[in-house]
């Protein structure tokens, strides 16, 4: 009983960081995509050419 509760809350809370991390991702890729899109791109095509990652 008491390891079944223990392992409930563990998932739990597992669940709740797996929820947490995937908000936040989409948080950054929706404020990647759709807000202030010209100056995030233009700071990540500056860094792709300052690291000489090939971009065009
Ligand atoms: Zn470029």
């Amino acid at each position: 009983m008491t390891t079944q509760t223990l392992s409930l809350s563990g998932l739990r809370s597992d669940i709740l960081a797996l929820a947490a991390v995937g908000l936040i991702g989409l948080g950054i890729v929706f404020v990647a995509g759709h807000a202030q899109a010209g100056a995030l791109h233009d700071a990540a095509h500056d860094v792709r050419h300052a690291t000489g990652f090939p971009c065009h």
